[in-house]
């Protein structure tokens, strides 16, 4: 049996509930995706479980798990993967954060948080030169890199002998409050050195923060200064098998987000970068799907993440949400799929969880997918929505099977038994 590619699609938080503005329909439902569309009346569909039914799944635990890993077993929590999807090489036994940068006030000798994202600052505006000042300036008994991220984020990694990734979050998440001291959340001597060290990197980078040139700027132009930075989600790599050896196949991650890059820089995946695809809603989908075509030239499995379409779902719009599907259908699925031969390569197309309109976050919906490939069994279903799949002939199975379902329809499944 030849090996197919494979190539997996994914449009973050697309699947949806009833919503009552669109008639009681989905954005799915509602929305215009001929080639979503002809890929169901061509191929399987069914209904996914990401993780298993009744699981609300975070972007990384789903993906995970799509890829083939037991999010229950090896999720290392969201401070790791932002900051490898930063670009920080973190090792096993570093302690990794997620940060913001904020803005605080020293009142009655207490740094007050007024703005947790420092009016929302971006890379435009000088993250990085604030991160560079702290990388260059705090001086720790211990190794770390401090990073900016996307937007107003930024990655913290604490590195040495006798770290604990069992700290509480500086962050407060509200506003107009102190910041909040790191503790011990174990009796472990290193979980209390590692709070001890983080509350002493928070205040050195305040002082750090607080009279650079980039903040003395903002003050003058009215802007909230950046002037603090609130770690929170700390987490260290569990000991996971890469990708290839796990699967016997060669993969690659293409996403804009930190997260979904992360996981595919922890499972060891090639993860192509460009400056146009951010994550976020102007990222530039025709470079996107060049990017997958051409990883797929060179890997046996692709993955690739569409974001625009969850935080639509996070700011609860429904038609900007199906604009956003539209655009996944026209410019990632109809360039993608265009451009292989059904006869060497699987493709795959799903959500990674639902982010309905209605809760304005990720629910436990199963969502819907296809699986397309010139043999692959054709069914009933004609449109590609959360209710028509469900008569599909894929029928409706958990994410942590996904990768051996796709593996046998690819020719690259080993026979159990004679
Ligand atoms: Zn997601
Ligand atoms: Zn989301």
């Amino acid at each position: 049996m030849d090996e197919r590619k494979i190539i997996v699609l994914v449009g973050d938080g697309m699947a949806d509930r009833a919503v009552p503005e669109l008639g009681f329909k989905t954005p799915l439902q509602v929305a215009s995706v001929p080639n979503l569309d002809g890929l169901a009346s061509e191929g399987s569909c069914g209904l996914m479980d990401p993780v298993r039914p009744g699981v609300r799944p975070g972007s990384d635990t789903a993906h995970l798990s799509i890829l083939g890993y037991d999010p229950f077993e090896v999720y290392p929590g969201r401070g790791p993967l932002e900051a490898l999807g930063a670009g920080v090489d973190v090792r096993p036994g570093d302690v990794a954060f997620r940060c913001n940068f904020a803005t605080v006030e020293r009142r009655d000798g207490e740094l007050v948080v007024v703005d947790r994202r420092a009016g929302r600052i971006n890379e435009d505006e000088g993250t990085r030169e604030l991160a560079r000042a702290v990388n260059e300036s705090v001086d720790l008994p211990v190794d770390f890199e401090f990073r900016e991220a996307v937007g107003h984020r930024a990655v913290l990694v604490l590195r040495g002998e006798g770290l604990s990734p069992e700290v509480s979050d500086v962050d407060p998440k509200e506003t107009g409050v102190p910041l909040k001291e790191a503790r011990p959340l174990s009796d472990d001597p290193a979980a209390a050195r590692t709070a001890e060290l983080l509350n002493e990197f928070v205040l050195k980078a305040h002082e750090v923060l607080d009279g650079h040139p980039v903040n003395e700027e903002r003050r003058r132009e009215g802007k909230p200064p950046a002037n603090a930075v609130l770690p929170r989600g700390a987490g260290s790599l569990k000991d996971v098998d890469p990708f290839e050896d796990v699967h016997g196949m060669s993969g690659a991650v293409v996403a804009g987000s930190s997260l979904i890059k992360g996981i595919g820089r922890m499972l060891g995946m090639e993860v192509p970068e460009h400056e146009e695809v951010t994550g976020r809603k102007d990222s530039n989908v025709a470079v996107k799907a060049e990017l997958a075509l051409e990883a797929l030239d060179r890997y046996d499995l692709v993955l690739v993440n569409y974001n625009a379409i969850d935080e639509a779902g996070h700011d609860g719009d429904a038609r900007e949400k199906v604009r956003f599907i539209e655009r996944f259908d026209r410019e990632l699925v109809g360039g993608i799929v265009r451009e292989v031969d059904p006869e060497e390569t699987v493709v795959f197309v799903t959500a990674d969880h639902s982010t309905p309109v209605s809760v304005g976050d990720h629910t436990a919906d199963p969502v819907p997918v296809i699986l397309w490939t010139f043999d692959a069994r054709r069914d009933r279903v004609t449109r590609y929505d959360e209710v028509s799949v469900s008569t599909g002939c894929l029928g409706r199975f958990e994410g942590l099977r996904l990768m051996e379902i796709l593996k046998d329809a690819a020719g690259r499944q080993e026979k159990f038994g004679a």
